[in-house]
């Protein structure tokens, strides 16, 4: 197993935590230790990390911003890589692209793009994760999703090589990537392509997709956002609550009042609790509808023996 000096020895220039509560960076703010935890400045320092990772059999678990992530009261074993923000660079490639570093956070690009007059990105603004976790789920919203813009992809990939993923061969759908179906393998630069747009038109469409969110979802408090992915017919929160569950609550983890479909941490929720509440969800749900609801959110870390995760899990 991998120590601090190990690290240090390959990448001297970088923060290096021992035991750092995965709370801190998570958007539910839930989870335990980590053993190790890096925040690599550079691609090569990424690069470096994953090979004296794979040399020192060494499990990662490489995380953007933490806003997609349930993660295990008992923490992380291994290396967490935290991409953002040592890898959040971002610059104008020709007439109507960008290339954002993973880390780059998605509503810092749709600003860059908006100044740039590029257009494509409002959907994006008001999503709070990396560009990385965002091409990993084909994030989006009000229409929008990732696929829509993004033209390439370079990664590292399961064995240790590197590689360019262009066009279809990113293998998008709904909530689903190359990157869902090769675990381990991690996209490190994305080259977006938008089209020409007046940066004040731009801004308001971001600014009212921004005020719809405002409006609808429970900003004020720790969550990771939509907790189930959209089952085959409709969406997951108007079936939560007609099973009667805004307000059900199990610890400190409550359906959330405002959108049934997310669940939010009111103080001192455990993983548990909100893992309890998802089967409670997942439980009356299919009794009431038949509809069967699959975590969106990814169940992250250690359950120790017999504590398997279920669904979402990573
Ligand atoms: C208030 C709120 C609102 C939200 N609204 C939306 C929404 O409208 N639409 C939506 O789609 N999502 C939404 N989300 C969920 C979340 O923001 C997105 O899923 C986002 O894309 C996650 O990015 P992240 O960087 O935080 O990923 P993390 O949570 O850090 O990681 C999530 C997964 O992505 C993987 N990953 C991260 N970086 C990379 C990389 N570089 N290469 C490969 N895999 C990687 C991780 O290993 C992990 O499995 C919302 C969340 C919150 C808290």
């Amino acid at each position: 197993m991998l120590d601090r000096q190990d690290i240090l020895a390959v990448c001297p220039d970088i923060p290096v935590l021992v035991g750092e509560p995965m709370r801190r960076h998570t958007s539910f703010a839930i989870g335990g230790p980590a053993d190790l935890m890096a925040l690599p400045n550079s691609p090569a320092a990424l690069a470096a990390l994953l090979t004296l990772a794979r040399r020192r059999e060494t499990p990662v678990l490489l995380m953007g911003n933490g806003t997609n992530l349930l993660v295990s009261d008992r923490g992380v074993r291994g290396l967490v890589i935290k991409t953002h923000s040592g890898l959040s660079g971002l610059r104008r490639s020709g007439e109507c692209e960008i290339v954002a570093g993973c880390g780059a956070l998605l509503s810092e690009l749709a600003s860059a793009a908006a100044r740039w007059g590029l257009s494509g990105l409002a959907f994006a603004h008001g999503i709070p994760g990396t560009v990385g976790g965002a091409v990993y789920m084909n994030a989006g919203a009000y229409g929008g999703e990732m696929s829509h813009v993004v033209r390439r992809t370079s990664y590292a990939g399961t064995t240790g090589q590197f590689g360019v993923l262009t066009g279809p061969a990113h293998e998008f759908s709904y909530r689903r990537s190359f990157f869902t179906g090769h675990r381990g393998a991690f996209a490190l630069e994305i080259t977006l392509t938008l089209t020409p747009g007046d940066p004040e038109a731009i801004r308001a469409e971001t600014e009212a997709l921004d005020e719809r969110r405002r409006t609808s979802q429970p900003l004020a408090l720790p969550s990771a956002g939509s907790v189930f992915k959209r089952p085959p017919d409709g969406h997951a929160a108007p079936l939560i609550e007609a099973c009667g569950l805004k307000g059900a609550r199990v610890g400190g983890a409550t359906v959330s009042d405002k959108h049934a479909g997310f669940i939010v941490n009111n103080g001192g929720a455990t993983c548990d609790d909100v893992r309890r509440l998802i089967e409670q969800i997942q439980e009356r749900v299919r009794a009431e509808t038949g509809v069967q609801l699959e975590p969106e959110i990814g169940l992250v870390g250690d359950f120790g023996a017999g504590g398997a995760a279920r669904g979402g899990e990573r």
